[in-house]
Parts: structure tokens; C-alpha cells; sequence
């Protein structure tokens, strides 16, 4: 497999950090070909706008999507867009590797999507969904939270963790075609012991070692 990683913690000694690496560990140490994008380290700038682009449709008024329709015709992506643009294209396994923040995605992956997700390029006339762009490749968030499992079911606390990460798994990944794999989350890696997140890091590295066998998951409707 070509496995394309995604890590939006800014901190290396953290327990995302751990999750990232051990990923990166199990996938080189069986062979499978790996390139990653550690956002904070590669200093990625999130912010969406003209720098998004080598070529100008309208210089007038700036309208992204149109933008993007040119400059998937042209070949007019800014060097930074196009290389996470070739790898999602070459990757079969994508996993995202990030903290729950306020509900959603930390600000650098959310707007690492809205760069790289380019209309045209990502998706657009008949594709999507179930003729998106990506079919036939996976994609997985592997999600850590500040509240323990407890507060994450269905009418709890803080409510089903699973409608939480819909917004991504539908209207990002299933939207442009991948085939969503379970979410792979560790509740509340700060309050739990050591001995507990070592465990946590052994299982993600036994889940990866057969994960070319699962089977996608119905992301849900709303
Ligand atoms: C802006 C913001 C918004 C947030 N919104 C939410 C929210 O909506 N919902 C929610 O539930 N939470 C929320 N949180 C909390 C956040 O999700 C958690 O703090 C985060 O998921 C914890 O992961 P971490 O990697 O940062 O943990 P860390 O604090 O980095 O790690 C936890 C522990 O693991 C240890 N560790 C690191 N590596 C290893 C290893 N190899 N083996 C064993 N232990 C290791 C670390 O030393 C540390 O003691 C929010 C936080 C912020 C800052």
C-alpha cells in the first residue's frame, strides 16, 4: 500500500505525536510505502486565498472555486497545494492523525482541506459521493479527545462522537469518493495512565498491521 499521513498536533512529544509516529513505524516496518504531512512542522499555512493559486481566472473578484476550476485546467496550483494534491492521488490509505478541537478539526487541518480539497481537481461535475474522485481509496480519523468515552455516547454529555465526526466523514471524505474506515479514537489520553496509553498505542499498531482487511463503515445521513 501507499499510506498518506496527516498529523495536526503541534507538539512531537505528544500522545498525537506517539499515535503519528507509531503509524509511520508499523506501516515502513511492513513494507508499504509511507509519506506523511506533519502540518505544524512543515509550517502549513491554513489560510485560503489567492496564494492558493499560480494563475488568475479573475483578477477582479476572487471567487475560489472558480479559481480552482482554472487551475486544475491549466496546472495552476501554488507549489505547496500541488505536492499534498499528489498525495492524496497516489496514497490508497489516508489516516488523519489530530485532537478534537471544539467539536471539530484543529484550525491548521481544517484549513489544510479547504486549500487542498480543490473544486475540479478533489471534485465537481458528476463526482462525487459514490462516483467521487477517490473511489477506491480509503480514509480514516484517528481522534484523540479531552473527555473520557463516557461523555461521547448518543444523548450523554457531550453526545455521539460519531454524529461529531459526520461533518468530516460525510461532507469531506465520503463527499469526494473515499471509502471511510472506522475511527480510530483514544478518549481522553490525559486522564488515563500510563500504562493504559501504552496499551492505546499497541492496539493502533495492531489495527494498522491488518487494516488492508477491513471493510468501509456507513458514515450516516442527517
Ligand atoms: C483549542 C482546543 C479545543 C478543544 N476542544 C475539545 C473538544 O471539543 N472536545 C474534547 O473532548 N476535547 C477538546 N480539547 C482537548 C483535546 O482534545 C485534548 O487535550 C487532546 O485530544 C489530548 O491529546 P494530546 O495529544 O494533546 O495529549 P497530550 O497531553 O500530549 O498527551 C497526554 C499524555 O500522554 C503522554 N504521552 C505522550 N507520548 C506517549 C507515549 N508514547 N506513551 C505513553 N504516553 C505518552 C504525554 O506525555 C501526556 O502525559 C480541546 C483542546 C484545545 C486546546
Amino acid at each position: 500500500m501507499n499510506v498518506f499521513l496527516i498529523n495536526a498536533h503541534a507538539e512531537p512529544k505528544s500522545f498525537n505525536g506517539a499515535m503519528f509516529h507509531t503509524a509511520i513505524d508499523t506501516f515502513r516496518s511492513a513494507g508499504h510505502t509511507v509519506q506523511d504531512s506533519d502540518l505544524y512542522e512543515m509550517k502549513f499555512n491554513p489560510v485560503s486565498d489567492r496564494r492558493n493559486f499560480t494563475t488568475v481566472k479573475n483578477p477582479e473578484f476572487f471567487k475560489q472555486q472558480i479559481e480552482e476550476m482554472h487551475a486544475t485546467e491549466v496546472g495552476g496550483f501554488a507549489p505547496d497545494i500541488e505536492t499534498e494534491l499528489r498525495k492524496l492521488e497516489t496514497c490508497d490509505l489516508m489516516i488523519w492523525q489530530f485532537p478534537l478541537w471544539w467539536f471539530g478539526l484543529p484550525g491548521i487541518l481544517k484549513g489544510w482541506v479547504d486549500r487542498v480539497f480543490a473544486m475540479g481537481r478533489t471534485y465537481g461535475g458528476e463526482r462525487f459521493y459514490e462516483n467521487g474522485v477517490f473511489n477506491g481509496k480509503r480514509a480514516l480519523l484517528s481522534v484523540t479527545t479531552g473527555g473520557p468515552e463516557a461523555v461521547y455516547q448518543k444523548g450523554g454529555w457531550n453526545g455521539d462522537i460519531h454524529a461529531i465526526l459526520r461533518p468530516v466523514q460525510r461532507g469531506v471524505l465520503h463527499f469526494t469518493g473515499w471509502d471511510v474506515l472506522a475511527p480510530n479514537i483514544v478518549y481522553a489520553p490525559v486522564r488515563i495512565s500510563d500504562g493504559e496509553r501504552q496499551a492505546s498505542l499497541k492496539a493502533w499498531q495492531t489495527r494498522l498491521n491488518i487494516i488492508g482487511r477491513e471493510q468501509p463503515i456507513d458514515v450516516g445521513e442527517y
